[in-house]
């Protein structure tokens, strides 16, 4: 049986992981009431992509031989690099999760609560948990041996991130205006700006600081 070759039990352990992550930091934003929702046709499509690429293809290839038309042979040192890649994609599907909290939405929302994450892995970039599912994708790829099963989340994902991620941009923009197009130009989508971080950090101080004195005058004319 295919599921019990040593890389696919690698790779049902990450699976097991991921989606136990999943569960454990999604039970925990139920509760928190949702005051946006943007979930259109297209991004129902998009979601929808995601299950046979991330579900059916991978099952039907470990536990069937249907898929096996499309097998093929990697050399022996690239599931060893598909495991670092897995282990780097759980770290920051994790921390992701950890960060966002009750923020944390499967598709296009926003909660009542919603507060405006910059911190932890959300520092550098705006898209941690979207790396981790490339991460994941490449990850799958070179893990199982199979055109199919392997490379599938790789153009359904892709669809999903270039497609969703502006108008999500757009929604958190709309959301929390200046504050997080400030949050734009000191990060970036899927790797950090390093080299404009300190540049940008001490221009947006500077900024946040003349919008506070600018608050503080407000309102002293306000009270006087
Ligand atoms: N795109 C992010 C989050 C994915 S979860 C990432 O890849 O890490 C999607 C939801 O997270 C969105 O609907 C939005 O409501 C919320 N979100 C995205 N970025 C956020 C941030 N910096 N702070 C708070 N919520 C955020």
């Amino acid at each position: 049986m295919r599921f019990l070759e040593p890389w696919n039990i690698v790779y049902l352990v990450g699976y097991v992981v991921y989606f136990g992550t999943r569960a454990v930091y999604g039970r925990r934003t139920k509760a928190e009431k949702k005051s946006l929702r943007r979930v259109d046709a297209l991004e129902k499509v998009l979601l929808s992509a995601m299950v046979p690429a991330i579900i059916v293809l991978p099952f039907l290839y470990l536990f069937t031989p249907l898929l096996s038309f499309a097998d093929y042979r990697l050399p022996p040192v690239v599931p060893w690099i598909g495991v670092a890649t897995m282990a780097a994609s759980l770290w920051l599907f994790w921390r992701s999760h950890a960060d966002l909290g009750q923020n944390w939405s499967v598709s296009l929302e926003m909660r009542e609560n919603h507060t405006l994450v910059e911190y932890g892995v959300y520092r550098y970039v705006r898209h941690p948990m979207y790396a981790s599912i490339w991460l994941w994708a490449l990850a799958q790829g070179m893990l199982l041996e199979n055109w199919l099963a392997g490379w599938s989340v790789v153009p359904a994902f892709a669809a999903m991130y270039f497609l969703r991620t502006p108008r999500e941009e757009r929604m958190m923009c709309e959301a929390f205006g200046d504050e997080y197009r400030r949050y734009m130009r000191r990060t970036g989508r899927l790797f950090p700006r390093l080299w404009a971080d300190s540049h940008v950090a001490a221009d947006d101080r500077a900024k946040a600081t003349s919008a506070g004195d600018t608050d503080a005058r407000a309102k002293d004319s306000h009270t006087s």
